[in-house]
């Protein structure tokens, strides 16, 4: 089954998708904690992206692109995943969907995880990650077992550079203007579904997991 998440930044998309990947077994991939990890190793890649990212601006779709298609050309991708924050803009919606029909094969979902602005910014203030797995916390909502420790890992949680308040009402603009032109896209294909995502983590995935059914 390949999944595409759509949503605002902060709309639960890493949250759902991690509970998909765990629940059918295929792997989540996040292009955003693939820049993170790039940035903390202090890469090439990593040093370009963060020009970008701590602006709230997307990273240019040449590079995003070449990273998502190599990492879903490899082996564990064959049964399918869960792509969470790409594609975020049409030229890149049309290069995967170019690379997937070339392969005889095509997106089956992209799940819209719809959450209003206003909600947004109150979240991602309270957003804590862990770098080492990229599982995410809420100091609120979603609190890890011990405070400040990931549950997963036992690594040390952060906020995001970009969860700064200014940055998340650029990012809201960036995604308005050239993410959510997507939900079109992908209505077109008749494989758009929308869940309200302002309901509990836990009601969201039900909601999710009945449409992929
Ligand atoms: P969120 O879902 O909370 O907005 P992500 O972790 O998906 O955050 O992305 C963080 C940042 O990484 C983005 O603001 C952007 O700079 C960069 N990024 C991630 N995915 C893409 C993408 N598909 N295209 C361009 N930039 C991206
Ligand atoms: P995205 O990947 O879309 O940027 P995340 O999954 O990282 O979003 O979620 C953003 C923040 O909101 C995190 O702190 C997360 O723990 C929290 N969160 C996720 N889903 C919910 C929910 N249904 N209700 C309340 N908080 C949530
Ligand atoms: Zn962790």
């Amino acid at each position: 089954m390949k999944i595409i998440m759509l949503g605002a930044p902060g709309a639960g998309k890493g949250t759902q998708a991690q509970m998909i990947a765990d629940k059918y077994d295929i792997p989540h991939i996040s292009t955003g904690d693939i820049f993170r990890e790039n940035v903390k190793k202090g890469t090439e890649l990593g040093m370009e992206a963060k020009k970008y990212m701590d602006h709230g601006l997307l990273v240019p779709d040449e590079l995003t692109v070449k990273i998502l298609l190599d990492r879903v050309a490899q082996a564990d991708c064959k049964n399918g995943y869960v792509l969470d924050g790409f594609p975020r803009t049409i030229p890149q919606a049309e290069v995967l969907d170019k690379a997937i029909t070339e392969l005889g094969e095509k997106i089956d979902y992209a799940i819209n995880v719809d959450v209003p602005d206003e909600n947004i910014i109150r979240r991602m203030s309270g957003r804590r990650a862990c770098l080492a797995c990229g599982a995410t916390y809420h100091i609120e909502h979603i609190p890890p077992k011990k405070e400040g420790i990931c549950d997963k890992c036992g690594k040390e949680l952060v906020q995001r550079d970009d969860d700064k308040e200014e940055t998340v009402k650029n990012r809201l603009d960036v995604y308005h203007k050239q993410t959510q032109p997507l939900i079109d896209f992908y209505t077109k294909q008749g494989v758009l579904r929308t869940v309200d995502g302002t309901m509990d983590m836990k009601d969201v995935f039900t909601a999710i997991t009945t449409l992929l059914a």
